[in-house]
């Protein structure tokens, strides 16, 4: 594609005039990180064109050194910001700055609270981060020209205004972009030197391309004398990982991790090592305090910064660590890897597979040491990202014992907000009883108000109660914990052995009696309810309620049937036992109605059970008749 020769006016995408007037109007707290934005991706662009150069050294042009510098006109109210990074085409220019591709942005649209600074904090986790120029300029212009085009083939972006902007060709001797803020005339204190450095302090410090500026001209310089410009570095320009532990403040941990993660909450933990060993590498992982936007999106992003000796490699390198810990953000830095390394070759890798592995260890650790030195932080993890981590139950069968320990419940033996472990259960367990109950439902409500739970209150045994909607199929992954077997109390044969030498629910000790004097009732609800049911039986767990659904020990239960739904896949046909309770009065009316009450009394019956059990209602306008001819007789 050929340059144009006359500035040309081109439109931009509903998205990014979305979140340009956003900018426009609405940022009025910690406007100041619109530089942090333009210096991170300054940076990436000077990465960038040192990986491409690996392949291509001639793209170096005749200057090999990478560098930022930032430069103010005060008079003018501007500031400069260059980079001699990869720069961008044309075609680049247009989708880069003209359009927003990622459907992320939409989400950030979406996750706007109206509350200003959280609003700014979302501007760098979902990469807008050029757009924020607009914060403090109310004109914009970018020239570029991208490393190994000629010097006419640059570009020249400028924009005043939401709706479009211009290009140009022009020419430019240097590659990289060059981008110049013409601030709003109540920005214009941003035009300071003093100001500018003190920001790259706070959020550019760690950046390992240096940023200069130009040094301040000695206070007593002659007059008139001219001025030779001098700049200097005023960053640390260092890989933060290479330093030693102890002469990195929490501070700069802090400000690293916003650099690596666009997050710009602070981390929960992080954990920063040197191994030397079979494959010499240094990491840095952290653990965030929140989820991304898009934690569960699977084409999502995700892994960790890569570097070979300390050169940039490529961003999310998702093969150091298992999908189910793709939360952790961070750096690897390896020396066993070749500097052209691909993503196809880091997946054969046996180095990549070695340091993944113990990687894995890494993070699991650090997540037991924060459950047991600091449970608030455990809990705020938890909140974020156990529905992720319990994944690693499926995936990650080596470190099973591990996750399982690193679960957490809520529990009838707890509040409503406090979660428990399963070796905080095993460590309760009564004498007589042989098994870790649990209760999968909707919400802690339904659970903490279900009938399944009577007969555990009564006799005081602790039930788990798992509300989230992968539970059921973790469950299917755990079956056993410390040699103690898991069960769920919504199905099967309710195995009371380990209650049997407590007699006080008051029901006869031979449930062959049981099933005699009660036989006719059980036959005569079967019969009305046919196919629904695989059958009718008398409950051993219930004691308040007067009946609940029961599937087979090795049926799926209502979640795992959704799941497989929503998934598109074939349900397997399984049909529930209706277990009923005869001392409850409801059930007793069975004895003294007429055929049609009956029948009503039924159908009520099974359907309060199967709303109970967390299912749809089958018919619900069927459900409301039976039941207002029952309450009107
Ligand atoms: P993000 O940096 O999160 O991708 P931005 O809106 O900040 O989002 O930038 C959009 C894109 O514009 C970048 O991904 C990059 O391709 C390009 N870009 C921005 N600044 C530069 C620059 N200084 N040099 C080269 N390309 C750039």
């Amino acid at each position: 594609m050929t340059a144009a020769a006359k500035p040309e006016t081109l439109g931009f995408q509903t998205e990014a005039r979305q979140i340009l007037h956003l900018m426009i109007h609405s940022i009025y707290s910690n406007k100041e990180i619109f530089l942090r934005e333009l210096i991170s991706n300054a940076s990436d662009a000077c990465d960038k064109l040192r990986f491409e150069a690996l392949n291509a050294p001639e793209l170096h042009e005749n200057d090999s050194n990478p560098g930022i510098r930032i430069s103010i006109d005060e008079d003018a109210g501007t500031i400069t910001l260059a980079d001699n990074g990869i720069g961008m085409s044309r075609d680049e220019v247009i989708d880069n700055l003209g359009t927003i591709a990622r459907s992320g942005t939409a989400k950030f649209l979406e996750n706007l609270s109206g509350d200003q600074k959280k609003d700014a904090q979302l501007i760098g986790q979902f990469g807008v981060g050029f757009y924020s120029s607009f914060i403090v300029a109310d004109r914009v212009v970018v020239e570029t020209r991208r490393a190994g085009l000629a010097p006419d083939q640059a570009v020249r972006w400028s924009c005043a205004g939401e709706a479009e902007y211009q290009l140009e060709a022009i020419s430019k001797g240097e590659r990289g972009t060059t981008i110049t803020l013409h601030l709003k005339e109540e920005e214009k204190e941003f035009a300071n030197a003093w100001r500018l450095r003190t920001i790259i302090k706070k959020y550019s410090d760690h950046i390992m391309i240096p940023i200069s500026m130009v040094k301040p001209a000695p206070a007593k310089a002659e007059e008139g004398a001219e001025q030779e410009v001098e700049w200097e570095v005023v960053n640390k320009a260092s890989a933060l990982w290479t330093r030693p532990r102890s002469d990195i403040s929490d501070e700069d941990y802090k400000a690293f991790y916003q650099h690596v993660s666009h997050d710009f909450r602070d981390p929960l933990v992080w954990s920063h090592n040197r191994v030397e060993g079979k494959y010499d590498y240094t990491s840095l992982l952290y653990i965030p305090s929140e989820p991304p936007f898009d934690l569960y999106q699977r084409d999502t992003p995700r892994g960790v910064k890569l570097y070979v000796q300390r050169t940039f490699i490529m961003d999310d390198a998702e093969q150091f660590l298992p999908l189910y810990l793709r939360f952790v953000k961070g750096v690897i830095d390896s020396s066993d890897l070749p500097l052209n390394v691909s993503r196809e070759l880091l997946q054969n890798s046996p180095a990549v597979s070695s340091i993944r592995s113990a990687l894995t260890k890494r993070v699991l650790d650090m997540l037991e040491k924060m459950a047991t030195d600091n449970p608030e932080d455990y809990k705020t993890f938890w909140a974020a990202f156990g529905s992720v981590l319990k994944e690693g139950m499926a995936e990650d069968f080596a470190n099973r014992e591990k996750i399982a320990e690193l679960l957490r419940f809520t529990s009838t033996a707890a509040d409503k907000d406090q979660k428990i472990s399963l070796a905080d259960y095993v460590a309760r367990i009564k004498p007589s009883q042989d098994k870790i109950h649990y209760l999968i439902a909707d919400s802690y409500e339904a659970a903490i108000n279900s009938p399944y739970l009577e007969i555990f209150r009564k006799h005081g045994i602790e039930v788990l109660l798992l509300t989230d909607r992968i539970d059921e199929w973790l469950m299917s992954h755990l079956t056993e914990f410390q040699g103690v077997q898991l069960r769920n109390i919504a199905k099967g044969e309710l195995d009371l052995g380990e209650l049997e030498d407590d007699k006080s629910d008051g029901k006869s000790d031979d449930p062959e009696q049981d099933k005699a004097d009660t036989s006719e009732l059980t036959e005569k609800i079967a019969g009305i309810l046919g196919d629904k049911v695989e059958g009718v039986r008398i409950s051993r767990r219930l004691t308040d309620s007067p009946a609940c659904l029961v599937v087979g020990e090795h049926e799926l239960g209502v979640q795992m049937r959704r799941i497989l739904e929503a998934a598109g896949q074939p349900v397997p046909d399984s049909k529930p036992v209706l277990e009923i309770n005869p001392d409850h009065p409801l059930l007793s009316k069975f004895s003294d109605g007429g055929d049609s009450a009956i029948e009503d009394l039924a159908w009520v019956v099974y359907r309060q059970a199967l709303i109970l059990s967390g299912d749809d209602l089958d018919n619900p306008g069927e459900f409301i008749r039976q039941l207002n001819r029952l309450l009107i007789a």
